[in-house]
């Protein structure tokens, strides 16, 4: 019998209890006691479900309030001097500063900069080095968390983010020559006093999480980390480290990562090469390997897919484990879930509606927990489970639900005229000067704005029966007319119907074509308190009427300005929902392209002059290893060109990018060929534009003047500082003026005075410029 562990759960809860508790208390109707009261209730409820799943090794310290990353800022006391952290223990309301900014009285601090976690749609809150950075043990959570579980009656094995991972995915500041290795050698000590600790409490284990070791890794940054191991096994002998990877496999960082001085590593077995879903084949290539290496180690198996929420074939992963057990011995194996299960919904039990067939193909975190436990156990021990497994996929193999032979006709016929729009930029650009009158420094906004209580109320209602279609409908129409009417009295030149039908910018459309399916409580943690709940594609995908075109007609109705229609891209509907398993990524995406494409077009035939293909997700689901990368975004550009290819010259595509690192990526972002694109840029004080710049970026571009993820309003000269910047580097003639992205998540109190303060810095530009 193999080890049954788990890498760690969500943090949310089942019904998204930590959400309300962080919000209310944020909000100021809840006490620090009361939130911390629904925080350790969490963790004990999840820590008893871990136990009474028979799991022998149950994480701790994968909780957090908000961002583990910003724990770890916390535990090595690696806090930005702008939030005048007193040096001693890092209090609640520093660390609430640190991740949303503060604005009370005459105190107005930003927030810490926020991007995802490796491929995921997780935020992290990214570490801030100075040149002179220090670290000291600063925070007691993952003490207190390992005691709480202890007198709970479990003895966790605490969880880290390990150096090398914390150092790569940090940010150095702008005047320091600190390297990787410098940073890692000044966090050793630190590292190895918390070890001490934990041993020090009775933890037999410790995970320490590398993902950075799934990436092209410098070699001066491995033998950093080698020299941080080497330390903890000198220091910290009694301790037993796992080396936790995941989200890709290791390739040729594996022989490094097995020689390091430590007790197991833990390798991904259901990610792999290319990003296609790992066949049989790769992951056993990728098993063998790790087994020649991993001689005297334990080896943790990522077998259970976490993020992903079908049912484990658990006839070939049971194949897998006994084929590591028979090389390595019982003792050596661990069976888990391929990286934290934070990154799957909560529990299958809390859906109510979903239909039986899909229902019996699915898993979440609480069903993956049995199915982990399941394949440590002797194969005679569990027939019952691996017979029901077989029909599960024997089931899906052979449904008629999830084949549609017009659409895949539809995507065989394909020709590459269709990717590309019918003249250069240069050409369609004349052809839009003159369909569409603009101002220089046109101004506009990403498309949404404030999801009030009044719209999702409304929402609920027409679920309940208790709206008709026509009052639901007549409702959103009012939504409409007062954000046209405000755009209006700002002044904005390119209006928005402000997406008040879209309850998610995926979900909206996945309800609409086929292939779709919907959970009700499948929430994800997103970044701190926000959850998504992504949609379910389990099939072909088709569209079988307009999604958006009333809509958008009907705002384009109240007003002579140009009116943007909004749609989310193919890259990006996949990127943030489950995908099915049993084709390949590109094939999926391909098809919503195409049902994206028919949408674009009858929008022109509305009269609609402008449309917005979002395109959010493309760098966050870049491949972590670049030798990946071109077959991803040849096929990223081809699915946005067959999405935006099918109008006029006259017709504007505009996409809209957040949090994206684009250095990586330009030229492909330039293939895409928008007719302008919008980015998220102000957190990074533009930075994020030197890339369009030294590229040359041929087509127009509006970077985020303002972070709409935190609810400081910005100033007028803040946002004229910023495009002054902005006109250094980019043709002035090419430049647009728009928030950083979407306004939904945020209230009108705050979006009213940005918005004007926008409109007002860009009229100070004009008359600068
Ligand atoms: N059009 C969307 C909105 O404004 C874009 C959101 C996004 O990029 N995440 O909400
Ligand atoms: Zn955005």
């Amino acid at each position: 019998m193999a080890k049954a562990t788990n890498l760690g759960f969500p943090r949310v809860g089942v019904r998204r209890e930590l959400k309300t508790a962080l919000e209310a208390y944020w909000k100021g109707s809840a006490t620090a006691v009361e939130l911390l009261a629904v925080a350790r209730e969490l963790r004990a409820r999840h820590w008893a479900l871990q136990r009474d799943a028979g799991l022998e090794h149950v994480p701790s310290n994968d909780f957090t309030l908000y961002d583990h990353v910003l724990d770890m800022s916390c535990l090595v006391g690696c806090v930005p001097p702008r939030y005048q952290w007193d040096g001693g223990v890092v209090d609640l309301d520093t660390q609430f500063a640190m991740a949303r900014g503060r604005q009370v009285g005459d105190v107005d601090v930003t927030a810490m900069e926020m991007t995802k976690w490796l491929d995921t749609n997780y935020h992290f809150l990214v570490p801030e080095f100075a040149a002179d950075q220090t670290f000291k043990v600063s925070s007691t959570k993952v003490f207190d968390e390992f005691e709480e579980a202890l007198a709970l009656g479990v003895v966790t094995r605490p969880v880290l983010v390990g150096p090398l991972t914390y150092v790569t995915f940090g940010k150095k500041a702008a005047d320091s020559v600190v390297s990787n290795g410098d940073l890692i050698a000044r966090l050793t000590p630190v590292f190895i006093e918390v070890l001490q600790r934990l041993a020090a409490l009775g933890a037999v284990w410790v995970q320490i999480d590398e993902p950075a070791l799934v990436l092209d890794c410098d070699e001066a940054d491995k033998a950093a980390a080698r020299g941080f191991y080497d330390a903890v096994r000198a220091c910290v002998p009694s301790l037993k480290v796992l080396v936790a990877t995941y989200f890709d496999t290791l390739r040729d960082n594996a022989a490094f990562t097995f020689s390091l001085p430590v007790a197991g590593v833990h390798i991904d077995l259901c990610r792999g090469e290319g990003q296609a879903n790992t066949s049989a084949n790769d992951a056993d290539a990728v098993l063998d390997a790790a087994v020649a290496l991993a001689e005297g180690k334990v080896l943790s198996m990522g077998v259970v897919d976490g993020r992903n929420i079908w049912r484990n074939d658990l006839s070939v992963s049971l194949r897998r484990v006994e084929r590591a057990v028979a090389a390595l011995g019982v003792e050596s194996v661990f069976v888990a879930g391929s990286c934290s299960l934070l990154h799957s919904p909560v529990d299958l039990a809390a859906e109510g509606k979903l239909d039986e067939q899909l229902r019996s193909w699915m898993a979440f975190a609480t069903q993956k927990l049995g199915e982990i436990k399941a394949l440590s156990r002797p194969r005679a021990e569990i027939g019952g489970e691996l017979a029901a497994s077989d029909r599960v996929q024997a089931d899906r193999r052979s449904s008629t639900r999830i084949h549609d032979v017009r659409v895949k006709a539809r995507v065989a016929s394909l020709t590459d005229d269709m990717a590309r729009r019918q003249s250069p930029f240069s050409v369609r650009r004349a052809a839009q000067r003159a369909a569409i009158a603009l101002p220089s420094f046109p101004t506009t906004t990403i498309g949404s704005f404030p999801q009030t209580p009044a719209i999702r109320k409304a929402r609920a209602a027409l679920k309940r029966g208790e709206l008709t279609e026509a009052e639901y409908s007549a409702a959103m129409e009012r939504e409409i007319q007062l954000v046209v009417d405000f755009q209006h009295e700002v002044g904005l030149d390119v209006l928005v119907h402000g997406e008040p039908e879209r309850n998610d910018m995926v979900e909206y459309f996945g309800e609409q074509l086929s292939g779709f399916t919907f959970t009700q409580n499948g929430w994800v943690q997103s970044y701190g308190s926000r959850c998504v709940k992504p949609p379910v594609i389990f099939g072909d995908v088709s569209r079988a009427a307009p999604m958006t075109v009333r809509w958008s007609k009907y705002a384009q109705s109240l007003t002579t300005k140009p009116m943007k229609g909004m749609l989310t891209g193919p890259i990006t509907i996949v990127q943030w929902s489950f995908v099915r398993d049993d084709q390949p990524r590109q094939m999926t995406s391909r098809q919503i392209a195409l049902a994206i494409r028919d949408e674009v077009v009858d929008l022109e035939v509305a009269g609609i002059r402008i449309i917005q293909i979002d395109e959010a997700a493309v760098r966050e689901g870049l491949p972590l290893r670049r030798a990946d990368w071109p077959a991803y975004l040849t096929s990223a550009v081809t699915d946005f060109g067959i999405a935006a290819s099918g109008v006029q010259d006259a017709t504007q595509i505009h996409t809209h990018m957040c949090y994206s690192e684009f250095n990586t990526m330009i030229g492909s972002i330039a293939a895409m060929d928008a007719d302008a694109i919008s980015i998220e840029c102000s957190r990074s004080k533009m930075e994020l534009l030197d890339a369009f710049a030294s590229f040359k970026y041929p087509n127009e571009i509006g970077p985020g003047v303002y972070d709409i993820h935190s609810p400081r309003v910005p100033t007028v000269a803040e946002i004229v500082a910023l495009l002054v910047k902005a006109v250094e580097v980019i043709d002035p003639r090419l430049l647009w003026v728009n928030p950083d992205c979407g306004l939904k998540t945020r209230g009108w109190a705050e979006v009213k005075p940005a918005l004007v303060a926008m409109v007002q810095g860009a009229t100070e530009l004009r008359a600068l410029v």
